[in-house]
């Protein structure tokens, strides 16, 4: 087996992993697929995370069912599925209480994870982490069922209205997917921002939304040539930095809503807070994965992104396990929106 590993900040190394991974009960393993490239892995291997509290690298991934433990239902071997969570305990004082997407940490879900040729997952009766993937939907598309999952609880948490203006702040994948959620859901204007150059050619040339660049002074200016002189009704903050909170605050409206799906690292000082008071602004903010399901007990995530799929192509690079060093750089650098390693010439 081979894996991914980060040996040091900055540092990736690919290993041959001799260790077997076993199949205890209740877990399954998975033969990868394909695995996409998340802000929080950047993070991990740019050392704004530590290291040391994380036991898995790479929680995107698409596969197949090559060994079942025992007490797993719901799955059978040569299945494709994909990392989404599907269930979860129902006994935790989080699950209890409204926040099932608080329930546990991937630490104890995946090992060592999706960049790796096999992974193990958790999948027993009271916390299920796969979804099985339909035909419509390839293996490098399936590994945007985890990121779509956590744009859609942002959606969701954002209560959009028919006809509402809203602003993307950060136009990376969830940024992006968002955005793309939020249209089908009936937002009206839907304007991006960013400073990254390379990321707002893509998504210029993509046409999926109108842009703003955030070094421009007049960016303020420019959102309101869109969106009217009021400010914007919602505003998606998906940076990862925490100034940018302080954009949101200007460009909402008076009783705007700003939903917050940033993974912050680093503390927000000198920031002009006033406004959420003045504007009486609502904050919401969003975690993701969250367990959404059907009545029928398939995926909402899965059904959301059948239909935006061909939209979302236009974000996707697609690297070779090989290349991962490449996937990762292109990632950081703004070069690739959403970097997907593939497993397959391996
Ligand atoms: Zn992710
Ligand atoms: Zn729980």
């Amino acid at each position: 087996m081979k894996r991914l590993a980060i040996l040091d900040i900055g540092k990736l190394e690919i290993q041959e992993y001799c260790e077997e991974v076993k199949v205890k009960p209740n877990m399954v393993k998975v033969k990868v697929n394909a695995c996409g490239v998340c802000g929080s892995d950047l993070s991990l291997l740019q050392g704004k995370r530590d290291l040391k509290n994380e036991h898995y690298f790479g929680h995107e991934f698409t596969g197949i069912v090559t060994e079942i433990g025992d007490g797993v239902t719901g799955l059978e071997l040569g299945m494709r599925v994909t990392s989404e969570l599907v269930k979860t305990c129902g006994q935790c004082w989080n699950c209890r209480n409204g926040s099932p997407n608080c329930c546990k940490s991937l630490n104890e879900v995946l090992f060592p994870g999706g960049f790796a040729s096999e992974t193990i997952v958790l999948h027993s009766d009271s916390y299920k982490y796969l979804s099985i993937l339909p035909t419509s939907i390839d293996d490098i598309m399936g590994t945007l069922v985890e990121p779509t999952n956590c744009a859609l609880r942002v959606v969701k948490r954002s209560k959009i209205q028919p006809g509402q203006s809203v602003l993307v702040i950060g136009l990376g994948s969830m940024g992006i997917i968002a955005s793309q959620l939020l249209e089908n859901f009936g937002a009206g204007k839907i304007i991006g921002m960013d400073k990254n150059k390379s990321r707002l050619e893509t998504v210029k040339k993509s046409g999926l939304i109108d842009v703003i660049n955030r070094n421009d002074l007049d960016w303020l200016e420019q959102l309101k040539n869109y969106t009217g002189t009021r400010g914007v009704d919602v505003v998606i903050e998906a940076t990862g930095f925490p100034a940018a909170i302080g954009d949101a605050f200007l460009a909402a409206r008076v009783g705007g809503l700003i939903s917050v799906l940033s993974v912050y690292h680093g503390k927000a000082n000198n920031l002009d807070i006033l406004p959420i008071m003045r504007k009486e602004l609502t904050i919401v903010g969003a975690k993701g994965p969250y367990p959404d399901q059907k009545s029928d007990d398939t995926s909402v995530t899965i059904g959301e992104l059948q239909k935006i799929q061909e939209k979302l192509q236009k974000i996707i690079r697609i690297y070779d396990f090989k290349d991962s060093f490449k996937a990762f750089d292109d990632a950081i650098k703004g070069i690739s929106i959403k970097s997907v390693i593939s497993f397959k010439n391996m």
